[in-house]
């Protein structure tokens, strides 16, 4: 149970080699083993829409738990029937297919694998700052230079446009693209709202060449930027939607969603052994009945309308620009944004960045007025007094 504060970790990736030790969490709050509360800014790095531990998906878990924890894709499982319907009854009626799986980037993997055997083409057009993920294939579409090249060759028949550059998608988008992959908002690449005016484009795009459009929705879905999904803020449908990050309210889960006629076309073989398991799709049930009686979108929208406003307003010129949707917000400093990381810590709010300049806040949607207002308070105070 103990990780002793300063003791070294013996994992490796990303983040793990010195981090503060929690032990427990209620919606915005996260404690340490002496009880200290932080307020949790980043929605421990997005999955947290819900907050920590909400009380109906750990009903779900543990009844969930008890009755079936796992079981294949092979057998049938009401609670998985269940949940497909739960989401599927949530998006446009154009969707009715569901892949399950894990994890953000196997969602992609799953994108990727059916656009080109669904259209029997090879190239992946994706953006320039975008984030899809780690694993090969994902990370062949992932734009940022440091996550790539050690791990080269990647994936073939990968590009990267301009986001948010329609011209760019006159050109590069063709009749070799099997799909054009975006994120409604950029999360990881620094928070970069797509205008409406670019996501028709990518519509017109792919529809133009009879290439599939994919949004990957794994950070912005669930709420996060003031409509259940980012995408809904405009009249444009994907063909595939990808999903994981708070669909399950914590529990690991992956979702790559698309049309019955993309799924006709589709020839090859996917599976996950433990996508789709039961106490996965228990606690997903559970998160979208929340998300939804709660009114979190509306919650998000309100509060990230009235946050970017705030933020704007900071009188400082460390700032290069404030933006946004919901709340996914990004505070672009002029320097580096570790230091601030570091005093807001200090005060006792955990917030995280994207990239090293910019201040990523994605909060939990059930984040109390107060907790909220103190967070943008710290924020002001450390960016005006650092
Ligand atoms: C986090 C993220 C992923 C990867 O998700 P993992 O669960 O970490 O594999 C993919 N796409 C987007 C947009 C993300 O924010």
């Amino acid at each position: 149970m103990s990780d002793p504060a300063g003791a070294p970790s013996r994992e490796f990736g990303e983040g793990t080699r010195a981090r503060l030790s929690l032990v427990r969490g209620e919606g915005a709050s996260l404690y340490d083993a002496a009880g200290r509360r932080f307020v949790d800014l980043g929605a421990t790095h997005g999955v947290g829409n819900l907050g920590a531990s909400p009380p109906r998906v750990v009903r779900a878990i543990q009844a969930q738990a008890a009755q079936l924890i796992h079981l294949g894709s092979g057998y049938a499982s009401p609670v998985r029937t269940a949940f497909v319907d739960k989401l599927l009854g949530l998006l446009p009626p154009s969707f009715g297919r569901v892949f399950l799986s894990n994890s953000g980037t196997e969602a992609v993997e799953a994108a990727i694998k059916i656009a080109r055997s669904a259209t029997g083409r090879p190239k992946i057009v994706a953006a320039r700052r975008g984030f899809h993920g780690r694993t090969l294939g994902a990370l062949s579409a992932t734009w940022r230079r440091e996550l790539r090249t050690p791990f080269e060759p990647l994936v073939p028949e990968f590009s990267h446009v301009g986001y948010n550059d329609p011209d760019d998608l006159e050109t590069e988008v063709d009749e070799r693209t099997a799909l054009l992959l975006l994120e409604p908002v950029q999360g990881e690449g620094g928070v970069h709202v797509a205008t409406r005016e670019y996501l028709r484009a990518a519509r017109a795009a792919a529809d133009r060449v009879g290439a599939l459009l994919a949004f990957d929705e794994v950070q912005t879905g669930i709420g996060r930027t003031g409509r259940l999904f980012a995408f809904q803020h405009t009249e444009v449908v994907p063909d595939l939607l990808t999903l994981a990050k708070s669909l399950a309210g914590g529990v690991p889960i992956g979702a790559t969603v698309t049309t019955p006629e993309v799924e006709a076309r589709f020839q090859g073989s996917h599976h996950s052994t433990f996508g789709g398991n039961p106490l996965a799709c228990a606690a997903g049930i559970a998160a979208l009945e929340t998300v939804v009686e709660e009114h979190l979108a509306e919650r998000a929208e309100r509060l990230g309308e009235l946050a970017l406003d705030r933020l704007r307003g900071i009188p400082s010129d460390r700032i290069r620009d404030v933006r946004g949707l919901g709340l996914l917000l990004g505070i672009e400093l002029r320097d580096r944004v570790a230091p601030l990381l570091a005093a807001l810590e200090a005060k006792g709010f955990l917030a995280i960045s994207a990239g090293s300049t910019v201040l990523r806040l994605l909060p939990p949607l059930v984040i109390s007025d107060d907790d909220w207002s103190a967070g943008l308070r710290a924020i002001e105070e450390a960016i005006v007094g650092g």
